[in-house]
């Protein structure tokens, strides 16, 4: 398998590398899809092909090239992101010239987990723009000649985030494309970009990673628990990237929370659920109730696996599952499993949080305990 620091992504690698035999990879690639497929780690690992001193398909990953790279502090290999500006700031001003330098700081301390791990989601306060210093800079520099005869590389990560200035600024880049440079940008939101960008550009598409590529990953990259990796994987919507994300404690919490709530929607004591349905509305943003619907999901799709004798996700949670299933034996799973994709769609849209959470409750009752609703509200006896 080609370039095996890149997970998955075999088409994409298979195009670019005999496009790189054939001598024919374009000056401007654009690489989108969603977050977290590997369209950063691509581009680093072309970079790295392109620019290691022993020019096979695969980077050497020995060479003073390579060694440099692997810190992103190669002078023939820009990566640009989205910085904070300074109020002194003038457009011709290197990037990080008037930062403070805690900004400086902050920044290259992104940068360095970055390069350690491509995959990577880098965050930096007030750092929502590419500017046009940045973009000036690559025009700079690729007058220059480069350390050897080799392409200079430069990745535009996240290349929507340019303000029109920098998009601007680009387009001459791209039309008039200086020396031997290779523009490679990289986008989640490839509609964002300007269309005389785009025209310019080769599109390669990357897919989501399937199930098995992120927990295959995550198992011998991160040293994750296959257990733990399954259930990431499972999360994370075809992104590694979320899947990292996905494997610190405050998952594993969520999932117990999660269980709780079924148990709380199915019993008797009102006052627990409500309380718990209070604590809902407090997570942190929509995509952590997202997340938590999604673990309901995963249970209650795992208890209607294993009641047709299939392997579920939660392993660890088999004892759970197992009484579940044999206490409620009518239940109408698919049933259950349709309103929770219902209140996933409803917390994206929907302001009001703590309803879209009581009516589940609602009606999971319904669904997993047959005639019990009835039976308990006045309103319908
Ligand atoms: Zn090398």
């Amino acid at each position: 398998m080609s370039w095996p620091h890149v997970i998955g992504q075999q088409r994409i690698k298979e195009a670019l590398l005999s496009a790189r035999r054939s001598g024919r990879l374009p000056h401007a690639l654009l690489f989108y899809g969603a977050e977290g497929v590997g369209k950063d780690a691509t581009a680093l690992e072309l970079a790295r092909v392109i620019r290691c001193e022993r020019g096979q398909d695969e980077a050497c990953r020995v060479c003073s090239s390579c060694l440099r790279l692997d810190s992103l502090q190669h002078p023939d290999v820009q990566f640009v992101i989205a910085l904070p500006r300074s109020p002194q700031e003038r457009e011709d001003d290197e990037p990080l010239a008037k930062l403070s330098e805690a900004d400086v700081r902050a920044v290259q301390e992104e940068l360095a987990r970055k390069a350690a791990n491509p995959y990577y989601r880098i965050e930096i306060a007030k750092a929502n723009v590419i500017k046009i210093n940045s973009i000036r800079a690559i025009r700079r520099e690729s007058s220059m000649s480069t350390t050897d005869n080799r392409r200079r590389v430069v990745i535009i990560s996240g290349a929507d985030a340019m303000n029109d200035a920098a998009a601007n600024t680009l387009l001459k880049t791209l039309e008039e494309p200086p020396g031997d440079t290779m523009l490679i940008l990289t986008t989640a939101h490839r509609d964002a970009l300007l269309p005389t960008i785009l025209s310019r550009c080769q599109s390669f598409r990357f897919d989501l990673l399937a199930d098995e590529e992120i927990r295959g990953a995550l198992i011998e990259r991160d040293g994750a628990d296959p257990a733990r990796a399954e259930l990431a994987a499972r999360l994370a919507n075809g992104s590694y990237t979320r899947a990292q994300e996905l494997l610190d404690d405050e998952v594993m919490q969520q999932r117990a929370r999660a269980l709780d709530f079924i148990r709380g929607a199915l019993g008797n004591r009102t006052i627990d659920l409500i309380e718990q349905i209070e604590g809902f509305a407090e997570l942190k943003d929509r995509d952590a109730q997202v997340r938590f619907l999604n673990l309901v999901m995963v249970f209650l799709r795992d208890a209607m696996v294993l009641s047709h004798g299939g392997s579920v996700v939660n392993v660890d949670q088999i004892a759970d599952l197992r009484s579940f299933v044999e206490k409620f034996p009518g239940a109408d799973m698919p049933r259950a499993l349709l309103d929770v994709e219902k209140s996933i769609s409803l917390v994206e849209r929907y302001t009001y949080i703590k309803l879209v959470f009581a009516q589940l409750a609602v009606r999971l009752r319904r669904a997993i305990l047959p005639g019990a609703a009835q039976q308990k509200s006045p309103a319908k006896s």
